[in-house]
C-alpha cells in the first residue's frame, strides 16, 4: 500500500498506528498480535524492551467496545504512558494512590459514561471489590496486564499483587487478557501462564535482539576516564545510566562527574528516599542526565532517549547484563552498551562464589553463570551471537558490536600462556599476579629479592611484552580458567588442570589482540569510525547545531508548560527528522515517522515557527 491511498481502505488497525502514531508500518508481530486480540483471544506477548509492545493492547482497546483496563505495576510509569496517549488525542486515564479524591471521581465519572478507551489502574487498586464491581457494571474491551513477570516469585520483581490477578479470568471470563513481558526466560513464562490462567493463550515470543544496541567491551584501565572520553566523544547532551557494583563508588563517580562538567547524579539504595526519587524524577523530566547507580535504578526506567548504559564493573550475570543494557535505545535510536571489565572484576566474582554460604549444587550453577558472562567478555566473535545464544537464539555476526566493526587480530598467545603458567608454576603457585609480571618482566624488586625469584631460569623470560599486556593475558587465562583464583587473602593464583595441554605444547591458545590494546580512549581502534551515536550528534552530522537546540529548546518549553517529559511531545528521532526534514507545511508533519494527526494539529505550528528562521 503506498502511502497516498486513502486512508479509509486500510484495515482500521493499520488506520489507526498511521493516523494516531504517525507510524507507517507495523514491526514484527504486532499486527497479528493485535488481530488475536480484537478477535477476544487471550495472548501472551514476550517481547525486549522497546519492541513495541503498548500498541498490541493500545490499538485492540481502540478497536473494541467498552474501555480497556490496563495493569501495571508503577504509578510513575502510568503517568508517562497515559500523558503519551492523551498526547496523541486519546482519551486514557488513570486511577493511582497518589491521586487527590476528586481526581479520582473525576476518572470514574468518565468510565460510568463510557468515555473512556484506556485506563491504567495499579493492581491493588483493581483489586478492590468495590472497584471490581464497578468493572462489572462496564463494558469492559480488555485486560493488559504490563510487566506480567511480576507474578514470579522467583524474579526481582515480584509483585503479591500480580498473583491474584487471576480474578480478572474468574469474574470476566469473555474479556479478552493480554499478558506481555520483556523477560526471555522459559520458566517466567511457564509461570505466569499457570498464574494468570493463560493456559489457552496465545504464545508470541518474538526475537529478543535489540538490533539498534551497539555493544562494546574494553579492557578496564583507568574505568573514570575511559567513561568521560566516550561520553565527550559521542554523547555530549545525551541521557544515559552509569552502573557501579557499589555504593561508594557511585558516590565518588557521580562527583568526579560532575567536576567534569557532566551533569552526573546518584543514585542508590542507601540514599533517602526523597533524594532519590528527585534525582529519578530529574532523569526522567530532564534531557541529558547521566545517572551514576547501583542496580537499584532499573525496573521502571520506561525513558525512551536513554542514549548509553555503561557498565564500571562486571554485572553479575548475563541477564542481568542483558537487563540492565536493555535499558538503552527504546525509541530505537542507535545506543550504545559499554563495559569496562579487568581481572579484579574476575577474581572478585570468583572468590564471592567460592566463599559464599552457598551449597555445592548452587555453586555449581553460579560458576557457570559466572563463565558463561566472562565467555561473552572475552568473545573472539560477534558479542550479540553469544548475548542471543545465552538466551536460546541462534543470529548471525551482528556488524554493530565492537568485533564485528573491528575483528582486531587474533594472535597465537600459547608461548606467552606457557611463560606466565611457568612462572606461577615455578613460584610455587603462591603470589599474586603483579609479582608474577615482575618475574616475568626481569623486574628485580625488593620482594624477587627476598625470595630468590631472580635466580629461576624463567626470570625474565617474557621481556617482550609489556606489564600491561601480561595483565590483560592474566585477566584471560583466568576467564579461561587456566589460571585459578585460591581462596585466601592475596588473590594468589594457581595453574589449574585444564592448563596442561597448554603448557604442554599440546594446546593452541588463540586470543584476540584488540583486547589487549583497546580502551585508553586516546588510542582509536584501527578501523575507529567515529561513534556518533547520539540522536544528538546524529543531528549535529548534517543538521545545523544551533537549529537542533532551537528544536529542543521549543520541545522543552512545550513538555515544562504541561509539566511533562519532552519525548512525551516528540521523541528525539522524530525531532531529527522535522530538522532533516524541514516540513513547509502541516501537512508536511504527517509524513514524518512519530507524528499523528493531533500532534500535527497541536505542535505543527510552534515547530513551523522555529524552522522558519532556518530556512
Ligand atoms: P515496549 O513497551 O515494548 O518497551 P513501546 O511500546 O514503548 O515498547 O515502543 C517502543 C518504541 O517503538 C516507541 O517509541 C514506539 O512509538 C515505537 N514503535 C512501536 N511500534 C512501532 C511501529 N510499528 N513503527 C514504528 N515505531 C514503533
Ligand atoms: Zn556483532
Amino acid at each position: 500500500m503506498t502511502a497516498d491511498s486513502p486512508l479509509l481502505s486500510e484495515p482500521p488497525a493499520l488506520e489507526i498506528l498511521r493516523r494516531v502514531y504517525g507510524h507507517e508500518a507495523f514491526r514484527g508481530q504486532q499486527a497479528a498480535i493485535i488481530d488475536h486480540v480484537v478477535s477476544g483471544g487471550d495472548a501472551l506477548v514476550l517481547m525486549p524492551t522497546g519492541g513495541g509492545k503498548s500498541v498490541c493492547y493500545q490499538i485492540p482497546a481502540m478497536l473494541r467496545d467498552g474501555v480497556g483496563i490496563v495493569v501495571s505495576p508503577l504509578i510513575a510509569l502510568m503517568q508517562d504512558q497515559v500523558a503519551a496517549l492523551q498526547q496523541m488525542g486519546v482519551a486514557a486515564d488513570v486511577l493511582n494512590s497518589s491521586q487527590t479524591l476528586d481526581d479520582m471521581r473525576a476518572v470514574e465519572a468518565q468510565l460510568r459514561k463510557g468515555t473512556l478507551q484506556l485506563l491504567y489502574v495499579a493492581p491493588e487498586r483493581l483489586l478492590t471489590p468495590r472497584f471490581l464491581e464497578l468493572l462489572h457494571t462496564l463494558k469492559v474491551s480488555l485486560f493488559a496486564i504490563d510487566e506480567a513477570h511480576c507474578v514470579s516469585q522467583w524474579g526481582h520483581d515480584f509483585r503479591p499483587e500480580y498473583i491474584q490477578l487471576s480474578v480478572l479470568h474468574q469474574q470476566f471470563p469473555n474479556v479478552p487478557r493480554i499478558a506481555l513481558t520483556a523477560t526471555a526466560d522459559k520458566e517466567t513464562q511457564a509461570e505466569i501462564r499457570t498464574r494468570l490462567a493463560l493456559d489457552d493463550a496465545e504464545i508470541y515470543l518474538n526475537s529478543f535482539d535489540r538490533p539498534n544496541i551497539r555493544y562494546r567491551v574494553v579492557e578496564r584501565t583507568d574505568a573514570k576516564r575511559q567513561l568521560l572520553a566516550i561520553l565527550e566523544r559521542d554523547h555530549v547532551g545525551s541521557a544515559g545510566i552509569v552502573y557501579c557494583q557499589s555504593r561508594k563508588k557511585v558516590d565518588e563517580t557521580a562527583a568526579w562527574l560532575r567536576d567534569r562538567k557532566i551533569n552526573a547524579l546518584p543514585y542508590h539504595a542507601g540514599m533517602d528516599a526523597d533524594a532519590r526519587r528527585k534525582n529519578q524524577q530529574r532523569f526522567l523530566r530532564e534531557e541529558s542526565v547521566v545517572m551514576v547507580a547501583t542496580v537499584a535504578f532499573g525496573m521502571g526506567i520506561d525513558k525512551p532517549d536513554v542514549r548509553f548504559v555503561a557498565h564500571l564493573d562486571l554485572p553479575s550475570t548475563i541477564e542481568a547484563y542483558y537487563q540492565e543494557t536493555g535499558r538503552a535505545g527504546r525509541d530505537g535510536a542507535p545506543a550504545d552498551a559499554w563495559l569496562a571489565f579487568g581481572l579484579s572484576d574476575v577474581v572478585l566474582l570468583r572468590r564471592r562464589i567460592e566463599e559464599s554460604e552457598l551449597s555445592d549444587a548452587r555453586k555449581i550453577v553460579s560458576r557457570r553463570k559466572l563463565d558463561a558472562l566472562l565467555g561473552f567478555c572475552e568473545a573472539t566473535s560477534c558479542r550479540r551471537m553469544a548475548l542471543l545464544a545465552y538466551l536460546g537464539e541462534q543470529s548471525q555476526p551482528c556488524g554493530n558490536c565492537d568485533i564485528c566493526l573491528d575483528p582486531g587480530e587474533s594472535w597465537d598467545a600459547s608461548i606467552a600462556a606457557q611463560k606466565m603458567l611457568s612462572v606461577c608454576w615455578r613460584t610455587g603457585q603462591r603470589f599474586g599476579v603483579g609479582h608474577l609480571i615482575d618475574v616475568l618482566r626481569g623486574d628485580a624488586t625488593e620482594k624477587v629479592t627476598r625470595f630468590g625469584h631472580a635466580q629461576l631460569p624463567v626470570f625474565g623470560i617474557g621481556r617482550d611484552i609489556d606489564a600491561n599486556a601480561w595483565k590483560s593475558l592474566a585477566r584471560q587465562l583466568v576467564s579461561l580458567g587456566y589460571l585459578v583464583v585460591q581462596s585466601d587473602q592475596f588473590n594468589t593464583l594457581a595453574v589449574s588442570e585444564t592448563a596442561r595441554p597448554i603448557l604442554k605444547g599440546e594446546e593452541k591458545l588463540n586470543l584476540r589482540r584488540a583486547t589487549v590494546n583497546m580502551g585508553s580512549g586516546k588510542k582509536a581502534r584501527r578501523n575507529g569510525t567515529s561513534e556518533a551515536t547520539t540522536a544528538a550528534a546524529l543531528a549535529r552530522a548534517d543538521v545545523a547545531p544551533d537549529l537542533w537546540d532551537a528544536l529542543r529548546a521549543r520541545r522543552r518549553d512545550l513538555a515544562a508548560a504541561q509539566n511533562l517529559p519532552p519525548y512525551v511531545i516528540f521523541h528525539d528521532a522524530t525531532l531529527l527528522e522535522i530538522a532533516h526534514r524541514m516540513p513547509a507545511t502541516l501537512a508536511d508533519f504527517l509524513a514524518i515517522p512519530g507524528i499523528g494527526e493531533r500532534k500535527m494539529k497541536r505542535y505543527g505550528a510552534d515547530f513551523l515557527e522555529v524552522l522558519a528562521a532556518y530556512r
